[in-house]
Formats: structure tokens, sequence, C-alpha cells
């Protein structure tokens, strides 16, 4: 077993803390990653104080690792020791049914394997995330890392950065379509850097004032301040696309005006309750809403290597784990620049 300190989470209400933990010796296909930073995802939120229900407890939230591999096991063939590495928000799956063959195994028929609030598949052992200094996971879920980038603004490339790509990828974003990005906080930061990097013309969509100048160094072409009523008004029907990351419960109608005909919403944050769609906002000009989920192994390693080609990282806030809590409160008032990552040396 690999003594291993984390923070956790021991219920929905109460502070995360300090917490040990063991992980697995490694079987002949698992690697060891010593992590080194861990980025802090809304969803770790969500799942912390069981917004969604069904979190287990004690929970070690964290699905955006980077660290750097200390050991393999014996049938290990893609890393060795001392490579860096990457693992995002699953760390196995049933690897045969047609979303696992198709490589898009956060859609895998019989669930994927959560990186934490999970169970080791077919065992009744929880799974542990990142905000821990150790990680053990089998090769085929961890994701190659370049030395080329700054490692602690690589660690949301694997939530943030992967959530974004794959969608815009998917609806083919690129040089002439018109994309607004609702919400600027980690997912709307990397959303606005891949769509403008695919060539797109690209809106943020904001209720913050003071992120503007921010929005367009990240390089948005334009930014709308949602309570703005006659800038709303303005760019109604302006849009091929809008990719909507708000995390809290809000009017998707509002939204759906700003669409053009056959204009697509792509659906990635996650608010705790559903929100009302009035048919008629789809119907009248054949209007699209579509979810994503991550991404799978294949698509995030293409994201990561499109990434260092690029150049192209989050914007991080590296933290000590004992701010986390602190944190938490700051995402919750949308005041994140615009994410936060753990250095796990603090643990
Ligand atoms: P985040 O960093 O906290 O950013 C969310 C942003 O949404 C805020 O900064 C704020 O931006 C905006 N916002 C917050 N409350 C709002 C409200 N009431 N109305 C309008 N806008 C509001 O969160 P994140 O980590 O990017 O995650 C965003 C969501 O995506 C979460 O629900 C998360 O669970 C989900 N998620 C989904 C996937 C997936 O696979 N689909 C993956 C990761 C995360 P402004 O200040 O610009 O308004
Ligand atoms: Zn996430
Ligand atoms: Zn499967």
């Amino acid at each position: 077993m690999i003594a291993t300190k984390a923070y956790a989470a021991q219920n929905a209400t109460t502070p995360l803390g300090p917490f040990t933990l063991d992980r697995r010796d490694l079987k002949p296909n698992d690697v060891h990653i010593e992590i080194r930073y861990c980025g802090v995802c809304h969803s770790d939120i969500h799942q912390a104080r069981n917004e969604w229900g069904g979190s287990k407890y004690p929970m070690v939230p964290g699905h955006e690792i980077v660290g750097r591999i200390v050991k393999v096991g014996d049938k290990v063939t893609k890393f060795k020791a001392g490579d860096l590495a990457g693992v995002g928000c699953f760390v196995d799956s049933c690897r045969s049914c047609p979303q696992c063959a198709a490589g898009e195994e956060q859609y895998c028929d019989k669930g994927m394997t959560g990186t934490y609030n999970s169970f080791e598949r077919g065992t009744t052992t929880p799974t542990y995330g990142g905000y821990s200094n150790n990680i053990v996971v089998n090769e085929q879920y961890v994701l190659r890392v370049s030395d080329k980038l700054d490692l602690s603004a690589v660690a949301p490339l694997l939530c943030a950065g992967i959530t974004t790509y794959s969608p815009l990828k998917h609806v083919g974003v690129g040089k002439g379509h018109k994309v607004a990005v609702l919400g600027l906080g980690g997912l709307g930061h990397m959303a606005v850097k891949f769509a403008a990097s695919f060539g797109a013309e690209v809106t943020m969509l904001s209720g913050s004032p003071s992120k503007e100048a921010d929005a367009k160094k990240l390089g948005a072409h334009n930014f709308i301040l949602t309570s703005d009523k006659e800038k709303m008004a303005a760019a109604a029907g302006a849009f091929d696309f809008i990719l909507n990351t708000v995390s809290a419960p809000h009017d998707y109608s509002a939204y759906l005006k700003l669409l053009k005909t056959n204009g697509t919403m792509i659906v990635v944050g996650i608010p705790p309750t559903p929100q009302a769609i009035p048919a008629s906002d789809l119907i009248m000009k054949r209007k699209t809403i579509i979810g994503s989920l991550i991404g799978g192994i294949r698509e995030t390693q293409e994201m990561l290597d499109y990434c260092a080609e690029h150049n192209i990282v989050s914007d991080v806030e590296v933290i000590s784990a004992d701010y986390i809590n602190t944190a938490y409160e700051r995402m919750l008032k949308g005041d994140v620049k615009y994410r936060f990552v753990i250095d796990t040396k603090t643990l």
C-alpha cells in the first residue's frame, strides 16, 4: 500500500480538511503517479456538497491531476518512471461496449469509473481524487503530458480543457462561425481560448463587468454583459453556437434567443436543479440544445498535444491545500481567475 496525504470532505456541509489514505499496490498494468498539481473544478464543489445527490464520504475530490510517474507495473508499455503524466475525470470503464471501443469511455454503457466519488470496478473500494499526493491508475486511463508547458497550468486541461475542446470539435467550430461562451470561469476561459484558436469569432457573455478586459486578453473579440438589456437585445439571432458553462440555475431562454436559425446551444455546465425551456425557443428557428461530457482518452491526448503545439494552457492561481475552502467560496461568487490549482507539496 502507498501511504498518501489528502484533503477530504467528510460530509456535505463541513469544510474540507486533512485526510490520509492508502493507494493500492501496483497491478501489472498500473502506474504510480506522484501528484504535483490538481485543478479545482466546480464539479468538485457540486459533489463535495452533494448538490447532484448520491455523494460518497469521505470524499477526496480532484480530477485535474498532473505529476510524475515514480513506478510502473511489470506489463506497462506506455510509460516509464520519470515521465510526466495526467489523469482526468475517470480511471476505468468497461472496455468492451461500443462507446469504449470507439474511445468515448466517458459514455461507457456500463458507466465510467469516476476518479473520485465512485468505486473501483466490481468492488466496494472507493476511488479518491487528486487533492492528494499519490495516485495509482491503469495505464490505459493515463495521459502523456509535455514538458514544454508550465505543469501547474496544464492540470486544468484534464477537465476544463477537454470539456470545452471536445464539443467545439464535435460541432466543427472554425473560421466563419460566431461562437458565444456563457460564463467566464474555469471552463469558460478554456472555451474562449479554443474557439479563438479554431478560428471562430468569439463573444464572451458574462455577468461580471470586471472580466471584460481579461476576456479580450484570453482571445474573445467581443464582450456582452448579460445584465445589459440593450446589448442582449441587439445580439438576438447573432450566434451559430453558444457554449453554456454556467454552474448555477439560470434562464436558458434568454440565451437561446441569441442563436441564429439552426443555431446550437452546447450545455456543459450542470446546475443542481432542472431549468424550464420553452418549446417555442427551439421550434421557431429550428434551434438545438446538445449536452457534452468531458472527452475520451484518445481525444484528451489529442487536446493535450494540441495545447503543447499551440502553447495553450490555463490561467491559474496556485493555492495551498488549506486554502481550498476559501477557493470554493470565491468560485461560488464567480471570483476565479480562472482556475485554482492546488500545489500538492502543501499537503
Ligand atoms: P466556475 O469556474 O465556477 O465558473 C462558472 C462561471 O459561471 C462563473 O465564473 C460565472 O461566470 C458563471 N455563473 C455562475 N453563476 C451564474 C449564474 N447564476 N448565472 C449566470 N452565470 C453564472 O465553474 P467551472 O469549473 O467552469 O464549471 C462550470 C460548470 O460546468 C459546473 O456546473 C461544472 O460542474 C460543470 N462541468 C461540466 C463538465 C462536463 O463534462 N459537462 C465538466 C466539468 C465541469 P461570469 O462571472 O462570467 O458570469
Ligand atoms: Zn471537472
Ligand atoms: Zn464501456
